[in-house]
């Protein structure tokens, strides 16, 4: 949820959002399709019972064919809501059975690819990467962003934050020791990585040239507001670890709660660790052909939808109380 200027930007955004979460989930191997879903409206003021309601009859309308689960301005409170008038609905309580909010998991997936960062700036080190005294500019500090700079902070990193919100940039402040700049100069940070944790579309023609990181790596989805960003980015030999691929945590997250044996968190983090290693392939593809990093991961996205097996995986709930449409081993074969 967020307060688009007008419904052509929304619809832009929703589209592009889908198109992220197809490629996000064909890389991460998971039996899901993708799709987003978008309302028009400011989180703070305009987010009421009775919107939510209306959102989740239309989707409860589509029969299943989207699911949907938070994301930003949108919580686990809000996805209980949504759930009173359909099933169609990821991430809600795990104490009511569902897989929680998936923010934590998105946050932990970014760090094992920030792992995978770190080593290909080193030259393609075979060493594990650490962490500790990586310096760190994490933009947006909501859901994903304050569980990263949680994370990173007990990594031993050295953090660079902002956040539209003071208050939530002076609290990671206050309890990581981070570095709180304003919004306008988290971008220029003299950093090694670059964690955009906000809206997409940061990373620009006009703003790639002000950065002053040396890769970027972060959760937000669509980074890249048109697709020679990516080139734009290895042109100033600034290494982009591509979004749908390094924020994949929280989607992995949903289809292990979807799976029929239910939430397992252990299962999940398990297989957020794959992220590490599909960046290591999109970088060694990107250094194969030549190309950047971003076209290198649409192109894994492209190979593995091409291949990955159909039939029971685009399966969906045929009933209102059926909550969950795949076997936990079927899930485990694929992902
Ligand atoms: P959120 O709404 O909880 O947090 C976003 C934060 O960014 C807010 O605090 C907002 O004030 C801040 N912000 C917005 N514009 C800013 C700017 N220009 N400068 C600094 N701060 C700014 O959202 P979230 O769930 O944390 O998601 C963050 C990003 O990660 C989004 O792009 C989202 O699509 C993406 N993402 C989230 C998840 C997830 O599990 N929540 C999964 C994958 C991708």
């Amino acid at each position: 949820m967020w307060p688009y200027p007008s419904m052509e930007d929304a619809l832009r955004d929703a589209l592009r959002l889908s198109k992220a979460m197809t490629f996000k989930a064909a890389v991460s191997q998971l039996p899901l399709g993708g799709g987003k879903a978008v309302i028009m409206g400011d989180p703070e003021r305009e987010k009421r019972p009775a919107l939510l309601t209306a959102f989740g009859r239309l989707l409860d309308s589509l029969g299943g064919r989207y699911i949907t689960a938070q994301d930003v301005g949108i919580t686990v409170a809000d996805m209980e809501r949504i759930r009173r008038v359909t099933p169609y609905v990821a991430g809600t309580a795990v104490r009511r059975g569902g897989s929680g909010d998936p923010s934590e998991m998105t946050a932990i997936g970014v760090v094992h690819g920030m792992r995978a960062v770190i080593e290909e700036l080193a030259g393609g080190s075979r060493e594990p990467a650490i962490l500790q005294g990586v310096r760190v500019a994490i933009q947006g500090l909501g859901k994903v962003g304050y569980r990263l700079a949680m994370l990173l902070h007990q990594e031993g990193a050295d953090l660079i934050v902002a956040d539209l919100r003071r208050d939530l940039a002076d609290r990671v402040g206050r309890e990581f020791g981070a570095k709180v700049v304003g919004e306008d100069e988290i971008l220029e940070a003299t950093c090694d990585l670059l964690a955009p944790c906000a809206l997409g579309g940061g990373l620009n023609g006009e703003s790639i040239q002000r950065l002053r990181c040396r890769a970027v790596a972060g959760a937000a989805n669509n980074q890249l507001a048109e697709p020679e960003d990516g080139e734009r980015l290895q042109g100033r030999g600034i290494l982009y670890a591509p979004d749908f691929v390094i924020n994949a945590g929280g989607l992995i997250n949903i289809a292990v709660g979807l799976g029929r044996g239910g939430y397992d968190r252990n299962k999940a983090e398990r297989r957020t660790r794959t992220i590490y290693g599909n960046l290591k392939e999109v970088f060694r593809m990107a250094k194969a052909r030549k190309c950047s990093t971003a076209a290198a991961a649409e192109r894994l996205g492209e190979d593995r939808l091409r291949g990955r097996p159909r039939g029971r995986a685009m399966e969906r709930p045929n009933s209102p109380r059926r909550r969950s449409f795949l076997s936990t081993s079927e899930l485990e074969r694929r992902v």
